[in-house]
This record gives C-alpha cells, sequence and structure tokens, in this order.
C-alpha cells in the first residue's frame, strides 16, 4: 500500500493489523492519527508523516548519493532535497542517464560519475524519478579517489587524488569542494 491519508481516515479494522505509530482504534476501527503515508509491515500498520517524505517534483534541486553505475545509467540515492533541511527516507532510487549529464556527448558513464560520488541534480521527471546534471552547479560535489579512497581535490577540470596522485575525471559541479550546493 502506497496511500497518502489525513487524520479521521479510517484505514482498516483492529482485527486486521496491529496498532502502529499514527494509528489509533475506535470500536474496532482503525484511523490515521496524523497525515502520512500508510506503511505496513508484518501485521503493524502505522503512518509515516508526510513531513518526513516531502514530494520530489520536476524541477527540484536535489542531492544523492551513486550507488550504481552501469552502461548507460546511474542509480542514485537521493538524500536531500533543497529547501527542505532534513535527510530524505524511502524517496527511491533516482536515474542518472548519460544523455542527462552534460551537454557534450560522453562515451563513458564512469568517466562522469563514479561509486559513492555525490551529486547535485535536477529532477527532469517525477514520475520516473530521473535526474539531470547538464547545469553548470550540477554534478559532483564530492568524490574519493578509487585507487585510496582518499577525497579527491579539484584541479580545473579534473580530480586529483592529494594522497596517491590518481587522477580522475568527472562530471564536475561549480561548487564542488566548497560545502554548499
Ligand atoms: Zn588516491
Amino acid at each position: 500500500m502506497n496511500k497518502f491519508v489525513m487524520p479521521g481516515d479510517k484505514l482498516s479494522y483492529a482485527e486486521e493489523y496491529i496498532t502502529g505509530e499514527g494509528v489509533y482504534e475506535e470500536n474496532g476501527v482503525l484511523f490515521a492519527a496524523v497525515a502520512g503515508k500508510v506503511v505496513i509491515e508484518e501485521k503493524i500498520i502505522k503512518i509515516v508523516p508526510v513531513k518526513e517524505i516531502p514530494k520530489i517534483s520536476k524541477g527540484d534541486v536535489v542531492l544523492g548519493k551513486i550507488v550504481d553505475v552501469r552502461n548507460s545509467i546511474a542509480l542514485v540515492e537521493i538524500v536531500r532535497k533543497k529547501g527542505f533541511d532534513r535527510d530524505l527516507a524511502h524517496t527511491g532510487l533516482a536515474a542518472l542517464h548519460i544523455s542527462n549529464v552534460q551537454n557534450d556527448y560522453i562515451k563513458d558513464l564512469s568517466t562522469a560519475v563514479r561509486y559513492m560520488d555525490i551529486i547535485k541534480a535536477r529532477v527532469i521527471d517525477e514520475n520516473k524519478l530521473t535526474l539531470s546534471t547538464k547545469e553548470a552547479d550540477m554534478g559532483v560535489l564530492k568524490s574519493i579517489c578509487s585507487v585510496c579512497k582518499s577525497p579527491m581535490i579539484r584541479e580545473g577540470d579534473l580530480l586529483k587524488c592529494p594522497n596517491c596522485g590518481n587522477v580522475e575525471t568527472r562530471k564536475i559541479s561549480k561548487d564542488y569542494g566548497t560545502g554548499k550546493w
């Protein structure tokens, strides 16, 4: 179930579920005590408040972590949404397609993003959760060396490892290493 409810909405019956957070019972009927999303786990029915899951909309700027890089797509765990000062949970994985990384053609996605990179991206489709990093301030904000795992430092258009000297390419955000996004 992936349903949003308002306080007082009827959910189910007490005989069917165990009452969890945000749910109350009255005469055998279960109601939502708060606004949020209905979550059922192992017979427990609970409401996860809406404010913990702000809607991701087209045009939003998000902070994400690269969790997988395939041939033409990188999977991104969305961590934050700009304008919302808490970490997000359970938004699901977003996708960054190779054609949405930068304006110039790239042949190999791993020249632009790599596993564990932190990126800033714009949501281009809220239903499919697809992202773009084409704008100058979008792209990789933080990265670690793929050889020794040290944080990489920006040198012009490249990233250099201060520990082992390894040099790598990325689609670098102009905010790289500044701590802001
Ligand atoms: Zn290194």
